[in-house]
């Protein structure tokens, strides 16, 4: 892409410093050398932090009330009316006075006359007189007058005339008006998560549109000109690409609106027109692949250049390369992941989920751990964070044991599916023996 006023290649800001490409010792200039030693590798921590201050926030928008459901309020909701509305029956029976009822007994019950009914819906209610009684059916207005409703089953249900065979308490199984939220009150407050309740509440008081933080739109591209889409059969050296499938569904369930655009070969000029396109809807993007050290490992050696996204090796295993940044005037975050799909996933779980959790306004964005018990021997390399797969249960006495699943290896896409959980070996540990515990990051990818 040659044309200069694209929105990103002129305008971005680096938001991480670039990576420091020379490796420790190297004599530059004319300063003396000063031996080599190993570079120390950024960590997870590290790097998350650095993902994290980048990644900023979206707009609210307003939405239709279902399309709210799981996100976040944005704005302050008060109750312009009280909840409930009006003093209604919370039972199918009679209005009455308490005190007209303070003599009735099973034994020696008080006959009162019915002098109409009131159905819910009824729009109006005329008053009730002492020693009369109405049928009222739950959530229709109780009458003025009366102050209390008597269940059905306390009485003989007569129509005309009816025996009820105990006293009531003034208010009893009535719904006042207000007892709920008072006109004015607060009914919720901004940052409200937006669950079925909270749903029902902004209906009820009268809401069918609120302003939301939004589902961040995520764009994901797959890069390598070995891929094919699905559907077509792949043939020798070919590979069906199935990480914009997995990184869209993680997205979708990290609470995104995810975007598949597919594949890009290994072409500079094809992956940055693509970029430059899919930028102005995006609010995060992904791509896996080529951020590697070889030749063709295009996406590392065509956003180097920009200079607003970094490339760098974290002390993690798999998914160590990793390409952070972002792009436009937007700065909207970029994540360059490895492309074997393994790599990928554990990437997005580490880094990119956190990322989209935070553009959701989540207060927690990061997914809750569990101690279990290991039932084999797990090793690690010594100052990497290992992530393996695998499956954990629940045993009999309710504590949680794992398993791995699969090997090392980071191509095993049928071991990842068979696996429910990462088991997270941390930076200091070599060896997790069997019995001992180990923390374990349930992946739990089938929710919405
Ligand atoms: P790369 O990170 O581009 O060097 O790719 C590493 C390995 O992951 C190679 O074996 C690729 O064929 C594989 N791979 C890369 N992208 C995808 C994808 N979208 N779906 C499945 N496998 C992929
Ligand atoms: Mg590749």
């Amino acid at each position: 892409m040659t044309d200069n006023s694209s929105d990103w290649s002129t305008e971005a800001i680096p938001v991480v410093p670039a990576a420091r490409t020379e490796p420790a010792g190297t004599a530059t200039d004319d300063r003396p050398a000063v031996p080599a030693q190993p570079a120390r590798l950024r960590t997870v921590a590290e790097q998350l932090a650095r993902v994290l201050e980048a990644t900023g926030s979206i707009g609210s928008i307003q939405l239709a009330l279902l399309d709210a459901q799981g996100l976040l309020l944005a704005e302050e909701v008060i109750a312009d009316a009280p909840l409930p509305g009006f003093d209604n029956a919370a039972m199918d029976g009679y209005a009455v006075r308490a005190v007209d009822l303070k003599q009735a007994s099973e034994t020696q019950p008080i006959t009162l006359p019915v002098v109409g009914d009131v159905l819910a819906g009824a729009r109006s209610v005329s008053g009730m007189g002492p020693g009369l009684c109405m049928r009222i059916m739950t959530g229709a207005p109780v009458p003025p007058g009366a102050d209390a409703v008597i269940p059905l089953e306390h009485t003989d249900r007569g129509v005309a005339r009816v025996a009820i065979h105990r006293a009531v308490r003034s208010g009893e199984c009535v719904r006042r008006a207000g007892e709920d939220l008072a006109a004015g009150a607060l009914a919720l407050a901004p940052g409200a998560v937006l669950g079925p309740p909270q749903i029902a509440l902004l209906a009820a008081v009268g809401h069918d549109r609120v302003m939301v933080q939004p589902r961040p739109r995520v764009v994901v591209i797959s890069t390598g000109s070995e891929l094919v889409d699905v559907g077509k059969q792949a043939g020798f050296g070919e590979v069906s690409d199935s990480n914009s499938y997995m990184l869209a569904a993680a997205a979708r369930d990290a609470g995104a609106d995810a975007y598949r655009v597919g594949i890009v070969p290994d072409d500079h000029a094809r992956l940055l027109d693509v970029l430059d396109s899919q930028l102005s809807r995006a609010d995060l993007i992904i791509t896996s692949g080529g951020v590697s050290m070889g030749a063709f490992d295009i996406v590392k050696e065509a956003l180097s250049q920009i200079g607003t996204v970094e490339f760098t090796k974290i002390a993690m295993q798999p998914g160590s390369p990793q390409g952070f940044g972002t792009l436009g005037r937007e700065r909207t975050p970029i994540f360059c992941l490895p492309g074997n799909p393994v790599s990928a996933l554990v990437s997005f779980e580490v880094f990119v989920r956190p990322a989209i959790r935070k553009l959701l306004g989540k207060r927690n964005v990061h997914r809750q751990t569990i101690q279990a018990i290991a039932l084999e021997r797990m090793d690690s390399p010594e100052g990497k964070r290992q992530f393996r797969r695998g499956r954990l249960q629940r045993e009999p006495d309710g504590r949680y044991s794992v398993s791995l699943i699969g090997g090392h290896g980071s191509h095993l896409v049928a071991a990842l599916a068979a696996s429910n959980c990462l088991v997270v070996i941390e930076e200091d540990v070599t060896e997790v023996v069997p019995g001992s515990r180990v923390t374990v990051q349930p992946l739990m990818l089938a929710q919405r």
